[in-house]
């Protein structure tokens, strides 16, 4: 019967419209921008530079390798390399970005770039209000807004930000193993030389 479906549905209605003043489930809108809702963990929209500690410029993990910029579908990533390097987290010297800018007017969101990344450096964000006047200015986003701390991180994604950080203290330890494999197989190098220069010394003195 038609008429019970709609009163079914006038019922829902009604139940949801009475609901929406005192139960919170039921709330299904907000009155944005006075009040807001927080995302959730999963939400995404467009990237940021992760850095490490105080300052973003010298912390900023980026190290201007490129394979984002290559890989981005719409092609909105646009990076100068710097002439100057700068250690990273392990101490070896990486090149860094004199230019990184996303245009997110472009950004599909993909998180492509977030993928390829082999240093940990590019993650989504959460941000939403990117709305300006000026269609250029504002949505070309530059190095310093797109750089954001890992502390920012760890309080828009927290979980991702955990395994983040435990895949760099992984390669920390990797790359401390590495260098002390190195230094012990140069110091026995350098041991058997010196144990064949003394025997070679000692045959000549024995001829002589
Ligand atoms: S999210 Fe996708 S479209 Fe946006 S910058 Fe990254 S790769 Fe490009
Ligand atoms: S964000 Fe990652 S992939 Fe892109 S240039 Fe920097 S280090 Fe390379």
């Amino acid at each position: 019967m038609i008429g019970k479906g709609i009163l079914k549905g006038m019922v829902e209605t009604a139940r949801n419209l009475t609901g929406s003043f005192h139960d919170p489930d039921r709330l299904t809108t907000v009155e944005y921008p006075e009040q807001k809702i927080p995302a959730k963990e999963s939400a995404r929209n467009f990237p940021f530079l992760i850095y490490d500690g105080d300052d973003w410029e010298t912390g900023l993990r980026c190290v201007s390798c490129q394979i984002c910029e290559k890989e981005c579908p719409p092609q909105c990533i646009y990076i100068e390399k710097d002439k100057e390097k700068k250690p990273d987290f392990l101490g070896k010297m990486q090149m860094q970005p004199k230019i990184f800018d996303i245009d997110v007017s472009v950004c599909m969101g993909c998180q492509i770039c977030v993928e390829v990344c082999p240093f940990e450096s590019i993650r989504m964000d959460n941000d939403f209000e990117y709305a300006g006047s000026d269609r250029f200015k504002s949505l070309l986003l530059t190095k310093d807004q797109l750089a954001k701390s890992n502390n920012y991180y760890h309080s828009i994604h927290p979980t991702e930000a955990q395994e983040t950080d435990e895949i760099r203290v992984q390669k920390r330890k990797d790359h401390l193993a590495k260098e002390k494999a190195k230094a012990e197989k140069l110091a026995k190098a350098k041991k058997e030389a010196a144990s064949k220069a003394a025997l070679s010394k000692a045959e000549k003195a024995k001829e002589e």
